[in-house]
């Protein structure tokens, strides 16, 4: 079973979003636990969450992803910072606990001039505090497309974070197929090769969830710029080869293209026309 959807607003509500999704032909989502540009959490409704919490099972939804915040930076230079970013990810874990075997997505962060090993500790740091081995989320660290100082371009950096976290079991990775493009991968002309570098690196046992973007710039641009399924430098060809990949075909696929949730249905039901023609 294709799992596809679309990165959605929670702005009216949990269980509005899952209905929303649901009449999309969607059967995952992906959303913003708190503003993305801030770090105010929502007003926690408890009835509406659980409420969301029933939409999922057969016929419903499946796992789907939070997203962190893109300004949470556990790797700031700042310790204050680094202390808020540890702050709102536990505030959101506690929402997703409502929501169990779902996912919590993050942007590594940025090392802001600091270094690169030095970020991979800060941010090993910030999980040591926040994980727990009971807790019933994974987290998830998003592949980075190397825009400016961004801790994540490689699976090495990822691999390096995973091996300083104490509760590792909790913790997993996140493709994102713009990111890992603009980062120098070729998953349009080697997918094979570049899942088994990941194998070997990773391993493919932490892979849990999939950003399925296309790209407005070249491989190794290192720009972070989402383009419309099929209408960017990695094609619609090379996407279809993704949905179907015996390693990545039972992952959630999250769309995060530059459209609103009309041209994400109809993107969708692409998507499901060309797994099922295969
Ligand atoms: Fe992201
Ligand atoms: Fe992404
Ligand atoms: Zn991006």
């Amino acid at each position: 079973m294709l799992i596809v959807g679309a990165h959605m607003s929670v702005a009216k509500g949990y269980a509005n979003m899952g209905r929303e999704t649901l009449a999309m032909g969607a059967n995952t989502l992906q959303f913003f636990a708190r503003n993305p540009r801030g770090a105010k959490a929502r007003a926690f409704d408890e009835e509406d969450v659980l409420t969301f919490a029933g939409m999922f099972g057969e016929g419903g939804l499946q796992k789907i992803v939070a997203h962190a915040p893109y300004t949470m930076n556990a790797c700031s230079a700042d310790p204050h910072l680094r202390e808020l970013a540890a702050e709102m990810m536990a505030g959101d874990l506690v929402i997703m606990e409502y929501l169990p075997g779902n996912f919590y997505n993050f942007h590594p962060g940025s090392h802001v001039g600091q270094g690169v090993e030095t970020a991979i500790c800060q941010i090993a740091e910030t999980l040591n505090k926040v994980l727990y081995p009971e807790m019933k989320t994974m987290v998830l660290l998003e592949t980075m497309a190397g825009k400016g100082t961004e801790v994540g371009r490689t699976f090495e950096e990822l691999r390096a974070i995973i091996d300083k976290v104490e509760c590792r079991d909790k913790l997993g990775i996140c493709m994102d197929s713009c990111h890992m493009w603009d980062a120098g991968y070729d998953i349009a002309g080697h997918l094979d090769e570049t899942l088994q570098e990941f194998d070997a690196i990773i391993g493919l046992d932490k892979l849990k969830a999939f950003h399925l973007n296309d790209s407005l710039n070249e491989r190794g641009s290192h720009k972070d710029r989402h383009a419309l399924l099929g209408e960017g430098k990695i094609g619609m060809t090379a996407i279809k080869a993704m949905l179907t990949h015996p390693a990545l075909c039972r992952l959630p696929f999250l769309l995060e293209t530059p459209t609103d949730n009309a041209g994400h249905a109809e993107e969708i039901a692409r998507l499901k026309a060309a797994v099922a023609a295969k």
